[in-house]
């Protein structure tokens, strides 16, 4: 069983976000049979549904920060992963803001959702936690939500590393050293750097400093989106020699001894049991 990583939404920002240019549902990551969700975004649901995936197979739930492009489902999915909420079990891990709230920001999981489920946990970056059998190491970032974090999950397949939202520093593209893959949340395109985010200028330098064997390009923003991410993703891999796509949504990543492209659509009931109507 080969770790797969599907791509719910490719979207990120507010107005990518708010007219659904993208959708921005977070990641499933399969790993040694359990199930991952990473970010359930708005339209988590409504993706989950049309590859006809059963959210009751969702054994943990990741939230890196307190904004709705990664928070706003994961109340719902919640409800999914304890089968209406019948049956504690599954884990959630997330951010202060998410779990506790600090600043201004959050919580943005109820004290009733935490009672949900199995176990809880606050992560911050430095941490290492064991997720389903897997060891994620919790990475730092740099952006407006200051508990943010990353991670680097250490699959049977290699190490996957998602930087989440943060702006480039030397120390944080030096985290993702010795990943396979990297996700990277790419939100404007070249020569369009803002503050507590990753343009495409910055991603090609995390790129060069981590030297992974693929990036991709997600949490795409509508400046980005109107440039052509897939040109975007060039640039990136022009520049730092790694090979860069950009993320679609509904695509799927094996990580087999190569690395195999395909489409969550496809997969059908052999891999996403029939949610039943
Ligand atoms: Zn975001
Ligand atoms: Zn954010």
């Amino acid at each position: 069983m080969t770790t797969r990583l599907t791509f719910l939404g490719t979207g990120g920002g507010r107005h990518t976000t708010m007219y659904q240019t993208r959708c921005t549902g977070g990641m499933l990551l399969e790993h040694g049979g359990h199930v991952l969700h990473i970010d359930p975004g708005p339209g988590a649901l409504v993706q989950m549904n049309r590859i006809r995936y059963d959210l009751g197979r969702t054994e943990s739930v990741i939230v890196s920060h307190c904004h709705p492009d990664h928070c706003s489902d994961a109340p719902s999915v919640i409800e999914g992963m304890t089968h209406g909420g019948w049956e504690r079990r599954g884990h959630l891990y997330g951010s202060a803001t998410v779990m506790e709230g600090e600043g201004g920001l959050g919580p943005c999981i109820s004290k009733y959702h935490l009672g949900l489920v199995a176990g809880h946990r606050t992560v911050r970056g430095g941490d290492v936690v064991d997720i389903d059998g897997m060891t994620a190491e919790v990475t730092e970032a740099r952006h407006s939500d200051p508990t943010t974090v990353g991670f680097k999950f250490h699959t049977g397949d290699g190490i996957i590393g998602y930087t989440c939202d943060t702006e480039f520093t030397e120390g944080i593209a030096q985290q993702y050293r010795g990943c396979r893959v990297l996700v990277q949340n790419v939100t404007t395109p070249s020569g369009n750097r803002i503050d507590y985010h990753l343009c495409t200028d910055t991603a090609a330098e995390i790129c060069r400093i981590a030297r992974p064997e693929l990036c991709v390009f997600v949490h795409l923003g509508i400046v980005m989106i109107r440039r052509g991410p897939a040109k975007e993703a060039g640039i990136c891999e022009e520049r730092s020699g790694v090979r860069t796509v950009a993320g679609e949504d509904l695509m799927v990543l094996d990580l087999a001894e190569d690395i195999v492209f395909g489409r969550a659509e496809t997969y059908g009931s052999e891999w996403y049991p029939a949610w039943s109507p």
